[in-house]
């Protein structure tokens, strides 16, 4: 298999047994490849041109293993909705890290690959709808130029495997910065044994961090960066309407890549209280909710680094406090920042939150789709809507124009922000249940066709109107939890 290309140099199964388990995946009946994302394989120097169909059904699925590779089940523990339970990877195994030719490193994890020991009471499978979900969405945030984990294949497994009614088996590749979260610190901390604490502190500086590896500070240092990635990376998902759905802390990393897509979903009409999953009651986990949560799973991490910050536990809690306390300030800022390059404003006003409020409420009231009313404002509207006729929102446009006129720079320039801000399409709920209804049928062009128009939301204006509209049915979007 030298022909592809692989380089491993697996650092995290060199890590004590305390992380992880040494595990192969278990080989399954008969692998089938549904999707390949050959862009992706490209990008981080794999070639599997010559690599029959068969082969790479073999390959993504586990049962024929890549030189050079060495199965892990990782260890971590994770709030799970505020309750704290120690897990792992109970159904999904890293085979190794591909590092680049320009020197970077990727985990290559299969999900849904058979039981490890931490599979508790489930099967370590994975039903075809959620794994080819996942590839969907992931990669849609992508060229939303989200950081996310990616999805490099999806393979049915040839095996049933048995929840409400028995589902199609399937195992997705995904391919990250690392699976460390916030929950393998958790875990790690849980055991308060300093020296894996302080291993687990230095791997994650050493792969993630490199810059503050000689910090005098360096845990405080993580703290603040990770405070920055993840508050930026919120930002990112309110700009486009997502909703994570399950952000327990094992399923934050310290990357700061999107990972875990469950039943996450984008809001369609402007909602701040949109939830999609059916497991969140009490709407924990909603649109609004995603940077106070975000802070909360901040704070857990935080907790982990207090033996490190300081020998006195009081001060190192102070000082800790006061970083997890900047997180309004710094969010707010780049919340409004956001927003401003959505209306194509580039210096800043004290009023411009008044601006950017009002809009939102007025699209609240009206139940305004959240997406197309920014395509509306940048005048890329492909469906007449008699909605922004409406005198209230005729009346802000002209305080908007006002603002812009105000403005230094060309009308063409704050066009530029706006339409680098504002996707022109999003994965729409109906439309990612039509593609994985067809595919648990074998027709795939609906998923494929769907995949092209989401890898260039930003830019593409043809043959999209079909995919921009929201659902005309009128019943709630409910999204069920991948397990
Ligand atoms: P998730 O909902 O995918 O974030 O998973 C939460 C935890 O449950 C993780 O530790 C998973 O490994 C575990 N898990 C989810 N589904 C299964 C399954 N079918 N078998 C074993 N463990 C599972
Ligand atoms: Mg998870």
């Amino acid at each position: 298999m030298n022909k592809i290309n692989w380089n491993f140099n697996n650092t995290y199964f060199n890590l004590s047994k305390s992380f992880k388990e040494d595990i192969n995946p278990i080989p399954v009946e008969n692998p089938q490849l549904i999707l390949f994302n050959t862009e992706l394989a490209t990008s981080l120097d794999l070639d599997f041109s010559k690599v029959s169909t068969k082969e790479l059904s073999k390959i993504f699925s586990g049962n024929l293993l890549p030189e050079g590779s060495n199965s892990i089940a990782q260890a971590y523990a994770g709030h799970q909705f505020g309750h704290f339970t120690m897990l792992g990877d109970g159904r999904a195994v890293l085979i190794g890290e591909h590092t680049t030719k320009s020197n970077k490193k990727y985990d290559i994890q299969f999900k849904g690959s058979g039981k490890t020991a931490f599979s508790r009471n489930g099967d370590g499978r994975a039903a075809l709808g959620p794994m080819l979900r996942e590839y969907i969405i992931s990669e849609a945030m992508n060229a939303l130029k989200i950081p996310t984990t990616r999805s490099l294949a999806v393979v049915k497994t040839g095996e049933d495997i048995i929840r409400e009614k028995n589902l199609q088996g399937a195992i997705l590749t995904r391919v990250a910065s690392s699976h460390i979260r916030v929950g393998t610190f958790q875990y790690i901390a849980a055991r308060q044994k300093d020296d894996e604490l302080k291993t687990l502190l230095n791997y994650t500086i050493k792969r993630h961090y490199p810059e503050i590896i000689n910090s005098e500070n360096k845990v405080l240092e993580l703290l603040k960066l990770l405070l920055n990635k993840q508050c930026s990376l919120v930002v990112n998902w309110m700009r486009v309407g997502f909703v994570h759905g399950v952000m327990n802390t094992d399923n934050m990393t310290v990357s700061g890549e999107t990972i875990d897509y469950g039943p996450c979903a984008f809001m369609d009409t402007y909602d701040p209280k949109t939830v999609f999953s059916s497991i969140d009651q009490m709407g924990r986990y909603a649109y609004c909710n995603q940077p106070v949560i975000t802070k909360w799973n901040l704070a857990r991490f935080a907790e982990c680094l207090i033996p490190l910050i300081d020998k006195d536990e009081k001060k190192a809690v102070k000082i800790a406090s006061q970083v997890i306390d900047s997180f309004e300030k710094i969010y707010e800022d780049k919340w409004i920042n956001m927003m401003r390059e959505k209306l194509g404003i580039f210096n800043s006003d004290g009023r411009d939150k008044y601006l950017i409020l009002d809009l939102l409420t007025w699209m609240h009231k009206k139940k305004a789709d959240y997406t197309n009313t920014f395509c509306h404002l940048m005048k890329f509207d492909f469906h007449k809507n008699n909605i922004f006729m409406d005198n209230e929102f005729i009346d802000w446009k002209k305080r908007w124009l006002t603002r812009l006129s105000n403005e230094e720079r060309l009308p063409e320039k704050s066009l530029e922000i706006m339409r680098k801000a504002n996707p022109l399409i999003i994965p729409r709920n109906h439309k990612v249940e039509e593609a994985l209804l067809a595919a648990e049928e074998n027709d795939l062009e609906p998923i494929k066709n769907l995949l092209k128009v989401l890898n260039t939301p930003y830019t593409n204006t043809n043959n999209i109107s079909n995919y921009q509209l929201s659902s005309n049915s009128n019943e709630k979007y409910v999204t069920y939890c991948g397990t």
